[in-house]
């Protein structure tokens, strides 16, 4: 559609258009309901309706079977840095983390805010958390194993997930990378992500909990902190968010319409490659912050000679309908986010834009 930007932004992101369609088409009647989606009771039998279709859709696109349960919670997925910890964590139970960037450090010091004891099994912080670990070294007895997929704001991603003792719970946030391409669910014990990035708007987190742990989970919690609570009320103790949950049902349709996860995860790889290969190419004008085998295919973070240059590379980008380069605020540089609804013609564009951009602008 004319006017829409191509928009880099790490999250909240682009969405594709023709869930936006969807979502403008049926906004003041909901097919035919004579109400909006936004509008109906959440235990009504419409929106119950939608709900059950969404986890059904989740199911069906990641390779769930029954033995997961789906939540759809608010509070970001910062709340479940602490929720983790709190349910999993016992006296003699320690959280172990993998630290591999900021959203890695806030989910082990969230489970020392509260009070558990929490244990860093590895970490990147030697190099600024330009890599990611591959030595593990847990504690004795470990609540569970926690990483974090994908490094929104370093550039880092996971390639291959860790191998843990069997009776060691594998949790992962995977807030910026999830459902971008296919993974064996059945490793991670627990996932979570904002929809924010790949899946949705703001406003709801998904949560995915195997149930065999649940015999593990922390009996007398407060209400709301309770992962028993959520499961058993599925997902309906209090009132979810109910549009953003229909959103991510109709992303989840949107996958499936694209070929799955499979499709979508070389689409992916396409649209990464146009933008490292500009970086590889450009005699170090253009320079990848990370370790290559590291890369993350949906944050790509680099700099260019000067940081005068990357406010006028940014700025450029901008008045060419490219939007949301600048690097997190913490790193700084330029930092192109590409997740599974960023379209393909974006990337290229952007490639093309790199290369000119440095036949201008020498060092
Ligand atoms: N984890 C990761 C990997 C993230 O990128 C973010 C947000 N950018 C968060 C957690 C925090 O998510 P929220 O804002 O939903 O709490």
């Amino acid at each position: 559609m004319e006017n829409r930007v191509f928009n880099f932004s790490a999250g909240p992101a682009v969405l594709p258009e023709d869930v936006l369609l969807e979502v403008r088409e049926d906004l003041l009647n909901y097919k035919g309901k004579g109400m909006s989606v936004m509008e109906m009771s959440h235990r009504s039998k419409d929106y119950q309706a939608i709900f059950n279709d969404t986890v059904a859709r989740v199911k069906r696109v990641f390779g769930l079977e029954e033995d997961y349960e789906v939540l759809f919670l608010g509070g970001g997925a910062s709340t479940q840095f602490l929720m983790t910890a709190l349910n999993f964590c016992s006296d003699e139970k320690e959280a172990n983390y993998i630290l591999t960037g900021s959203w890695a450090k806030k989910a082990y010091t969230e489970a020392k805010k509260a009070g558990k004891k929490a244990h860093v099994a590895a970490t990147s912080d030697d190099k600024n958390f330009n890599y990611i670990p591959k030595d593990l070294n847990l504690s004795p007895n470990p609540a569970f194993l926690h990483m974090t997929t994908n490094n929104t704001i370093y550039g880092t991603q996971f390639k291959t997930v860790p191998e843990v003792p069997a009776d060691v719970p594998l949790f992962a946030d995977m807030s910026s990378d999830i459902m971008s391409k296919p993974i064996d669910v059945k490793k991670f014990a627990l996932i979570y992500a904002g929809a924010q990035k790949n899946i949705g708007p703001a406003g709801v987190t998904m949560v995915l909990i195997r149930k065999d742990i649940i015999n593990r989970l922390q009996p007398d919690l407060p209400t709301m902190l309770s992962y028993k609570t959520h499961i058993e009320k599925d997902s309906m103790f209090n009132t979810p968010p109910t549009f953003p949950i229909y959103i991510v049902g109709l992303v989840m349709k949107w996958i499936e319409n694209k070929g799955g996860l499979e499709a979508i995860a070389k689409i992916n790889e396409e649209k990464a490659a146009y933008i490292y290969d500009v970086i590889d190419n450009s005699d170090g004008y253009y320079i990848g912050t990370v370790e290559k085998e590291d890369r993350s295919l949906m944050n790509i973070t680099f700099r260019l000679p000067t940081e005068d240059l990357e406010a006028k590379f940014i700025s450029e980008a901008a008045n060419n309908m490219m939007s949301g380069l600048k690097g997190h605020r913490s790193v700084g540089g330029c930092r192109a986010s590409i997740y599974n609804a960023f379209p393909m013609e974006g990337a290229k564009k952007l490639a093309e834009f790199m290369k000119e951009f440095q036949k201008n602008n020498p060092a």
